[in-house]
């Protein structure tokens, strides 16, 4: 049996999600987004594409009160 494929949850982790080829750029987005809402996200290495992906979207800790 051959495969050569990557397993199905590997594509299911990345799909629908935006892919960035460098880490820079990931970063750049990142703090692009965390300019503009108030959620803190986070550029990680994904292990299955080897792509950039952006995670997180967890709220900041604000000053609000519960
Ligand atoms: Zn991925």
């Amino acid at each position: 049996m051959k495969v050569s494929t990557a397993p199905v949850y590997a594509r299911v982790a990345c799909e629908g999600k935006q892919r960035f080829s460098s880490a820079v750029l990931a970063h750049q987005v990142a703090r692009q987004g965390n300019r503009r809402a108030d959620r803190s996200y986070r550029a990680y290495r994904c292990v299955y594409c080897h792509g950039w992906h952006l995670g997180g979207g967890v709220f900041k800790t604000s000053a609000k009160g519960k």
